[in-house]
């Protein structure tokens, strides 16, 4: 495992991102919403940093069978929504943007509950990797095409405590040496 993004980097980042966020949503009715689970570490720390009133709220986007780090079917539920987001700016958080697909589907489910706007922010990019007709709002750290775990990310449920971002290496990847 080899870490990418120290405590102190990520630290930096999400500072970054919470600033942009307070000026960009200062007069604005804001409602966070996270994307279960690779976001609750970010969500936790960001929303601490943000002195502006805002509302959290959660969905949940599954696309990684148990164990693996190619994507399955994506399953979004947005019946964890439990206020009214009619007439409010969505922020969503998310983790991670890799091909781009779980925003892209779920942009449109919360776009159909009626908010003002919905924007996207998300900690980690890869790069090259993009297979949609969008990019999110608001990206904390650009990083190589490598698996990700820690800060919430995850490889078979594990390491999302991590505090730091990592690089799976090639051995620690299971299936993939089996591809
Ligand atoms: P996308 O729909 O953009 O291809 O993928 C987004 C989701 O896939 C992320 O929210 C995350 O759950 C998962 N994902 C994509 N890349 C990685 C990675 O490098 N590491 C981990 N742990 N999850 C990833
Ligand atoms: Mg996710």
């Amino acid at each position: 495992m080899k870490t990418l993004l120290t405590e102190e980097q990520l630290r930096e980042g999400i500072r970054r991102m919470a600033d942009e966020i307070m000026h960009y949503y200062a007069d604005r009715s804001l409602t966070i919403v996270g994307v279960l689970i690779g976001s609750v570490v970010l969500l936790a720390d960001l929303i601490r940093l943000l002195e502006i009133p805002l509302r959290v709220e959660l969905v949940q986007a599954r696309s990684y069978r148990h164990g693996s780090t190619r994507p399955g079917p994506l399953v979004i539920n947005t019946d964890l929504l439990s206020s009214n987001i009619r007439g409010r700016h969505v922020l969503l958080v998310d983790d991670i943007f890799d091909t781009g697909r779980t925003l892209w589907e779920l942009i449109p489910q919360v776009d159909e509950l009626g908010p003002v706007s919905v924007r996207t922010a998300v900690l980690l990019r890869k790069e090259g990797r993009c297979a949609v007709a969008i990019e999110p709002d608001l990206v904390g750290f650009d990083i190589p095409d490598q698996f990700v775990v820690g800060y919430g990310l995850d490889y078979g449920d594990l390491y999302r405590n991590l505090p730091y971002i990592a690089a799976l290496e090639s051995d620690e990847l299971a299936e993939e040496s089996s591809r």
